[in-house]
C-alpha cells in the first residue's frame, strides 16, 4: 500500500499528483508510467512478434503428409484435393521463408482453385487447413463483389478482411490465406467477350486479378465501398495464397463435350473404356474453366486445379460418425453434460443417410436430419431421470416423419 509521501520512482510524482500509485518491493510506480510502460513493451514486443512469424524455419511447418492426415481426422475421402492443398500449403511456406539468392530460381506462388459441388467439404478442407495454420486466413464469399462503381463490395474488401483477422499487422496479414468460396458465380454469363457489360461476372474477375497476381493495393480498413476520405492500407498481395472455390454447375457438359470430341479417331474404343461417367469432375482441366465463363487470365493465376467427388452412400455413412467432430460424436457429448450416456443403432444412422440421399442434401443434409431426430430428446432429457437414450431405426423414423417441415 501506497502513502502520501511515497513518490512514483519513474516520474517522481507523489501519490497526491497521480490518479494511482503502485508499490512494488523497492519503489513506486504510478497508473500513468504503468500505462506508458505498457504501451512501450507492447511496441517493441509486436515488432519482434511480426519480424519473427516472418522469419520460417521450414521445420516448423507441417509437411504435405502432416497436413493431410490432420485433414484426414475432419474431412472424408477427397483424397486429390487434399494432396493438392498440402503440397500448395507447404510451398506458400516454402516461399515465404525464401532467401533472395542469386541462382535466379524464384518460388511462384501457386494460387489453388477446387471445383465440386455444393457441401462436398471445400469450405470444410479451407477451415480446417486454416485451423492448422499459423497464419490470417479468411473466408470470402465472391457473390458479394461487384466491378467499381456498382452497388456491392469492391474486390479490396478481402484484403480488409484479412488485415482484420490480422489484428491490422500488415505484414501478417501479406502473408495470409484467402478462401475465396462461389468463385463460378462470377463466372462470364455469356461465351461472347462483346456482349453488354457484365456487372457481376468480367468486372469483377479483372479486379480480381489484381490480387491474384501480386499488387500493391490501398484497402479501406473498414472494409466494403472505398470512400475518397478514408484512409487507405497499403497492401501487397505478391504473398498471399488463394484458394478458390466454386461448384460450377454443369461443367461436367462441357468435360464431356471436350471428351467427346478427344477420344474420336484414334485409340478411340481404349479411350472411352477408361471414362468414369459418373465421376466426369476427375478429368477437368483449365480449359473447362473457361468454357465456362471464368477469363483466361484469372485461369492462369490459378494454376493448382483440383476437385471434389460427389459424396457417395458410403461418404456419408462415414461422415455421420469418422471425423473428429462428426455430428454424432456432437451428440454424444451434448448428452454427456447432462450425465446421460447416448447411442445410436447403425440403422439409425443408416436411415438417417437414406434421408439424406432422397433429400438430395448431401452433406449439409445430415445436420438438418439429425436435429430433426434429436430435438425431442434434446428438449425431454436434462429433466427427465433415464440415464440411457438409445437411438433406434424406429425413433429416427417416427421423428423424421413427426417434423413435417421442410428439411433444408
Ligand atoms: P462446400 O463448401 O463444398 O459447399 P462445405 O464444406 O461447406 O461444402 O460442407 C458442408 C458441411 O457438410 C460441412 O460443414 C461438413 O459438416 C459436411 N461435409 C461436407 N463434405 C464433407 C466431407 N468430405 N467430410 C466431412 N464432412 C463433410
Amino acid at each position: 500500500m501506497a502513502h502520501k509521501q511515497d513518490k512514483c520512482s519513474f516520474c517522481g510524482r507523489s501519490e497526491s499528483e497521480v490518479p494511482l500509485l503502485l508499490s512494488g518491493i523497492n519503489g513506486y510506480i504510478c497508473s500513468d508510467c504503468a500505462m506508458q510502460a505498457y504501451n512501450i513493451v507492447q511496441e517493441n514486443m509486436g515488432v519482434k512478434a511480426s519480424r519473427s512469424s516472418n522469419d520460417f524455419g521450414l521445420n516448423d511447418v507441417p509437411k504435405p503428409k502432416q497436413i493431410k492426415e490432420y485433414l484426414d481426422q475432419y474431412v472424408i475421402g477427397q483424397e486429390d484435393a487434399k494432396r493438392y492443398l498440402s503440397v500448395s500449403v507447404y510451398n506458400h511456406y516454402k516461399r515465404l521463408g525464401q532467401k533472395k539468392e542469386d541462382d535466379g530460381v524464384e518460388i511462384e506462388k501457386s494460387n489453388v482453385i477446387m471445383v465440386g459441388s455444393t457441401g462436398t467439404g471445400k469450405t470444410l478442407l479451407a477451415r480446417t487447413i486454416a485451423n492448422l495454420l499459423k497464419v490470417p486466413f479468411t473466408i470470402v464469399d465472391a457473390t458479394v463483389f461487384t466491378e467499381a462503381g456498382y452497388v456491392g463490395e469492391d474486390v479490396e474488401s478481402i484484403l480488409s478482411r484479412l488485415l482484420q483477422v490480422a489484428d491490422y499487422d500488415v505484414r501478417a496479414a501479406e502473408r495470409g490465406i484467402v478462401f475465396i468460396d462461389e468463385i463460378d458465380k462470377i463466372a462470364r454469363k455469356s461465351d461472347n467477350p462483346s456482349i453488354t457489360r457484365d456487372v457481376s461476372g468480367e468486372g469483377v474477375q479483372q479486379g480480381l486479378l489484381k490480387l491474384l497476381e501480386g499488387a500493391k493495393v490501398n484497402v479501406p480498413p473498414k472494409g466494403g465501398r472505398k470512400h475518397p476520405d478514408q484512409d487507405y492500407i497499403e497492401v501487397d498481395t505478391r504473398n498471399i495464397l488463394f484458394i478458390c472455390g466454386g461448384a460450377f454447375d454443369g461443367i461436367e457438359k462441357k468435360i464431356a463435350q471436350r471428351l467427346n470430341t478427344h477420344v474420336v479417331g484414334y485409340n478411340s474404343v481404349q479411350n472411352k473404356q477408361k471414362i468414369d461417367s459418373k465421376n466426369l469432375m476427375k478429368y477437368i482441366v483449365p480449359q473447362d474453366l473457361k468454357s465456362f465463363g471464368l477469363i483466361p487470365e484469372i485461369i492462369g493465376r490459378l494454376p493448382v486445379l483440383t476437385y471434389l467427388n460427389p459424396l457417395d452412400r458410403t461418404a456419408l455413412r462415414n461422415i455421420l460418425t469418422e471425423p473428429k467432430n462428426s455430428l454424432v460424436k456432437q451428440q454424444i457429448k451434448l448428452f454427456e453434460m447432462d450425465g446421460i450416456k447416448l447411442t445410436f443403432e447403425p440403422e439409425a444412422l443408416e436411415y438417417m443417410v437414406d434421408k439424406a440421399v432422397e433429400y438430395k442434401l448431401g452433406a449439409r443434409g445430415l445436420r438438418s436430419i439429425m436435429e430433426a431426430v434429436m430435438i425431442d430428446a434434446q428438449y425431454d432429457a436434462p429433466s427427465g431421470r433415464v440415464k440411457k437414450f438409445v437411438v433406434t431405426e424406429e425413433y429416427a423414423r417416427k421423428q423424421i416423419e413427426k417434423s413435417h417441415r421442410l428439411i433444408a
